[in-house]
């Protein structure tokens, strides 16, 4: 007997869900005998072959570790104090295995299912809560991107909204922290948006402005008092937006009560890890008169069916990328995975825990300033919180140089100042080295012990807090860690997350995320590197960026990446900024048309918008494509001013259109640029490449294809891809080699959970990855094939087939029965499914997208839950069950539904047991059907008080 020596790479077969003999059956199914014959048949003639994987093989799941694991090694971690917006902190442990490290969090999608969702939503809710009640503003969403972002949406919100309706003119205060201000005015320019960035001290003129930005503390760690300011801006019919320190408002006066109009940050310091810049959840507060207009998500309190107090995701036709054209932000994926373990750290340090840590903070660096001060050297602020400024002089550079050797980083200000800002994680020792990195050679520290006994806050006694915090019964419960750790466990177990079920979510790709892609990104080699640390301190980082840009490079057929947007929508607006750029070097300045198929997702249309392009809607066709000949029509009409084509491939409806290589041919010829949407990428990788197709810049969803988990609404990463003629254009930061254009706060954007998708392309290799992709097309077209008899697929390609997703169409079965899809979708809940998507890109259907993580068994579960669902419509057709009172209409059934009498015309077996292997391991949804419309009208955003749930 021979044993094969070298090691196996496991990790591709244990990726993918079918086995061999599975796949086999399931060929067999759909008439093919090889794989290589299936995607022959799906993949169009013209763009095949586009794909050349020139990766390495996969390495096993060990090595891969043992890989990454030397790089993450090169990451050097210094003593740093350079705050700036990002601060150390501690994530408390069991945060960190609970719910940051735990699949039954981190593998939740968007709870836009809020019954399956009760868990995510009510963490989220006291998120918002959190914000509302730091900021001192009642209305807070459920995160942003990250600050700067967020400090972009309070200024289009403060256009929108304020009464100098003329004016186009934003002021930004110079003690906004630089990247702020960078990302500010990337995203004023091509709205026409004039930023005017100066020190608000000296403004003398204010009715220019119809919006102010203001930072709090300010940048540079004064703490000044903005009430007179507002009072003026306000005067002169100005809204003003504050950048606020979370932290620092368990201190200080909130801006809701100082006259702020909104308050925007980022929520990093409530236990989230620097991570070299992210992912981070920034936060935006409101006030109440502005909700309907407030960017991101909201999660809002409504009632069930019988009229039980449920959470649910508030004004979802609200939501901005819904609205399309009419969008005002392209917001979609955001930071809820984030969001949760800040709201988790404020429920376990509670208010007093919180102004402790504050309070620490702040009196380590008043000692800190004192110290400083005696040792002779200028210290800037009177009034600070944790942060100073030091006037060094011309000594500047010798003390980082110092700092340097010491391994210790202080902010790089000018050549005249450097800034310090102390965190959580400082102590007595960290104000010493200070003192002593400061201190002249041979001169004599001061004593910390009676410093620390006569020094006092500096916080201007007109700005120290009055208004209470976070006393909700949920901040002040759960501070023992056998309680948190219960509370936790408890709004897991409400949830359906990848751990328990597929999550079949067309254009959302839910696949494995694999326990050893995931387990670097906690290694405090990538976890506590702060973003703006001297370059030679992230050799590591380079690396794996570097090689993770070829990776997407070989994968996509472009040439050049970007990492620096943090979600799908954020590639999308740096793409679009790409393409304009090119045009206005070419002295094209007039071209602004974006053309935009029907069918798009709604993030390309707002994206376009906030890009200052046109947008102009082409048709589709009755079988879903793009209608050629009305693209052609419409891009030879728009020829002088075509700026590009937003095409999403292979299309939302889930097709892969022959004619793309003609529609891109179209869109050049008429001096325009093709944006290939790359959000179904999981259908290409290996098989076709968008670069080499037509393609100029695509964006990819690290979140979808690339196995970075949804984290039940973002974090995610989505980079883009360009061909050379773009490479130029792409994001810089000031942090980087090009300067401008920033589109988020960090240059790497999320650079903590890229090892994901690095440790997924390494394990995989090119092989894999193509395997990956053709697996993901039979699962989709087995499905396609066992309902087809049920429900009608809606659209395929001229052979018949789908490519990684499918439509079922639900509307004659609405005609026939009144069952609607919507129905459909929560009778699944009683099987313990996860809905497809529903109603996009077509109303009244469901779209399926199983991945190829799926295995046959858990394909062949849901196709019976959708055969037996079928069954009962069948059933309520020919008036077996009542129109109304069936088990469809009721879905899902609760526990609480079954004790008591029992009314309706069928089983309670029926109701909660409709196929028997559901008795072992029944997921039982915590709330009934929710009343959206009853929860918008009466819009109640942060946590009830207790005696109304108990009312209730
Ligand atoms: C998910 C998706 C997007 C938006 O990506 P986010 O990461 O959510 O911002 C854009 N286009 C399509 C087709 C998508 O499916």
């Amino acid at each position: 007997m021979t044993i094969n020596l070298s090691t196996a790479n496991e990790f591709i077969a244990r990726h993918i869900g079918p086995r061999q003999a599975d796949e086999q059956a399931m060929l067999a199914t759909l008439g093919f005998d090889s794989l290589e014959g299936l995607s022959a048949s799906v993949i169009p003639q013209s763009i095949k072959g586009t794909s050349v994987l020139d990766l390495p093989d996969g390495q096993s799941e060990a090595d891969a570790l043992a890989s990454i694991k030397a790089i993450a090694a090169k990451n050097q971690l210094c003593k740093t104090y350079i705050g700036q917006g990002y601060y150390n902190c501690h994530t408390p442990s069991p945060i960190l295995r609970n719910l940051l490290e735990n699949p039954a969090w981190y593998t939740a999608y968007t709870p836009y299912q809020p019954e399956i969702s009760q868990g995510r939503l009510e963490s989220l809710l006291n998120f918002q809560t959190l914000i509302s009640d730091l900021t001192g503003l009642p209305i807070s969403n459920a995160s942003l991107l990250d600050e700067a972002t967020a400090a972009a949406e309070a200024m289009t919100f403060c256009k929108r909204l304020s009464k100098n309706k003329s004016s186009h003119s934003f002021f930004a205060s110079s003690h906004c922290h630089p990247q702020t201000l960078d990302v500010l005015r990337t995203r004023a320019e091509p709205l026409g948006i004039k930023v005017v960035v100066a020190d608000e001290r000296e403004l003398t003129d204010v009715s220019p402005f119809f919006g102010a930005l203001l930072q709090y503390p300010a940048s540079n760690g004064d703490v000044f008092d903005y009430r007179e300011l507002v009072e003026r801006f306000h005067s002169a019919n100005a809204l003003v937006a504050v950048a606020a320190d979370l932290l620092a408002l368990t201190l200080l006066t909130p801006p809701g009560e100082f006259g702020a109009d909104v308050a925007i940050g980022s929520a990093q310091r409530f236990g989230v890890p620097l991570g070299f810049g992210g992912p981070h959840a920034a936060y935006f507060a409101t006030r109440d008169t502005f909700k309907r207009d407030m960017p991101g998500r909201l999660v809002g309190v409504s009632v069930d069916r019988h009229g039980k107090p449920a959470l649910r995701l508030a004004m979802q036709t609200r939501e901005q990328h819904i609205r399309r054209e009419k969008a005002t932000s392209n917001i979609c994926t955001a930071q809820v995975l984030l969001a949760n373990i800040a709201s988790m750290y404020a429920v376990y340090h509670g208010p007093k825990g919180l102004i402790q840590i504050a309070q620490r903070i702040h009196q380590l660096t008043a000692i800190l300033a004192q110290g400083l001060s005696a040792l002779g050297l200028t210290v800037e602020q009177e009034q600070f919180f944790d942060t100073l400024t030091l006037n060094t002089g011309n000594n500047t550079a010798a003390l980082h140089t110092k700092a340097h050797a010491r391994q210790i980083n202080l902010r790089v200000i000018d050549g005249q100042r450097l800034g310090l800002s102390l965190d959580e994680t400082s102590g007595q020792s960290d104000v010493i080295a200070l003192w002593a990195l400061l201190a002249a050679d041979g001169q004599a520290l001061p004593d910390f012990e009676a410093l620390a006994s006569t020094v006092t806050s500096t916080l201007p006694p007109a700005l120290q807090r009055q208004s209470p915090i976070l006393s909700h019964p949920v901040f002040n419960r759960y501070h023992s860690e056998t309680e948190l750790m219960r509370y936790l466990r408890r709004l897991a177990d409400k949830d359906l997350a990848l751990d328990r079920t597929m999550i079949p979510l067309g254009s959302c790709t839910m696949k494995l995320n694999a326990a050893s892609e995931m387990i670097p990104v906690t290694w405090a080699e990538f976890g506590n590197l702060h973003p703006f640390a001297p370059a030679e301190q992230s050799l590591g980082y380079q690396q794996l960026t570097t090689e993770l840009e070829a990776m997407l490079c070989a994968a996509t057929g472009y040439d050049a990446i970007s990492l620096q947007p943090n979600a799908g929508s954020q590639g999308e607006y740096a793409g679009l900024l790409a393409i304009r750029a090119y045009h206005h070097s070419r002295g094209d300045e007039r071209r602004d048309i974006c053309l935009i198929p029907s069918s798009a997702h709604g993030t390309n249309p707002a994206t376009a918008n906030m890009a200052g392009m046109r947008v102009v809607v082409t048709a589709c066709d009755a079988r879903g494509n793009v209608d050629i000949e009305d693209l052609r029509a419409k891009a030879i009409e728009h020829s002088d001013h075509l700026a590009a084509l937003m095409i999403t491939y292979p299309s939302t409806h889930g097709v892969f259109e022959e004619g793309i290589r003609e529609i891109c041919g179209i869109i050049h010829d008429n001096g325009g640029q093709v944006y290939i949407d790359g959000a179904n990428m999981n259908a290409m990788v290996g098989l076709c490449a968008p670069g080499k197709f037509g393609g100029d810049v695509s964006h990819l969803n690290l979140h979808k294809t690339f196995c970075i988990p949804h984290g039940g609404g973002g974090p995610g990463v989505g980079p883009i891809g360009v061909k050379s003629h773009l490479t130029p254009f792409l994001p810089g930061h000031a942090a980087m080699e090009r300067k401008e254009g920033a589109v988020c706060a960090a240059p790497f954007g999320s650079a903590s959970i890229l090892p994901i998708t690095w440790m997924y392309i390494r394990m995989m290799g090119g092989e894999g990855l193509k395997r990956a992709s053709q697996l993901a097309i039979l699962n989709a077209n087995y499905i396609a094939r066992r309902l087809e008899e049920h429900y009608p697929v809606l659209y395929s390609g001229s052979n018949g087939l789908v490519a990684h997703e499918c439509i079922l169409d639900l509307r004659p079965l609405k005609e026939s029965s009144g069952i609607s899809v919507d129905d459909v979708a929560k009778r699944l809940i009683d099987f313990g499914f996860h809905a497809p998507t529903m109603s996009f890109p077509v109303a009244g259907t469901l779209m399926i997208e199983p991945t190829e993580s799926e295995s046959k068994e858990e394909l062949d579960r849901f196709c019976q839950a959708m055969i037996c669902i079928r069954e009962e419509i069948r059933e309520v057709e020919s008036g077996g069950l009542d129109k109304e009172d069936n088990p469809l209409k009721n879905a899902p059934h609760t526990a609480a539904e079954m004790i008591g009498e029992w009314t309706h015309p069928y089983s309670r077996e029926q109701a909660v047991y409709p196929v028997a292997s559901l008795i072992e391991g029944k997921y039982w949804p915590p709330v009934g059907r929710v009343d959206n419309v009853f929860g918008d009208r009466n819009l109640i955003c942060a946590c009830p008080s207790i005696e109304s749930y108990q009312e209730a």
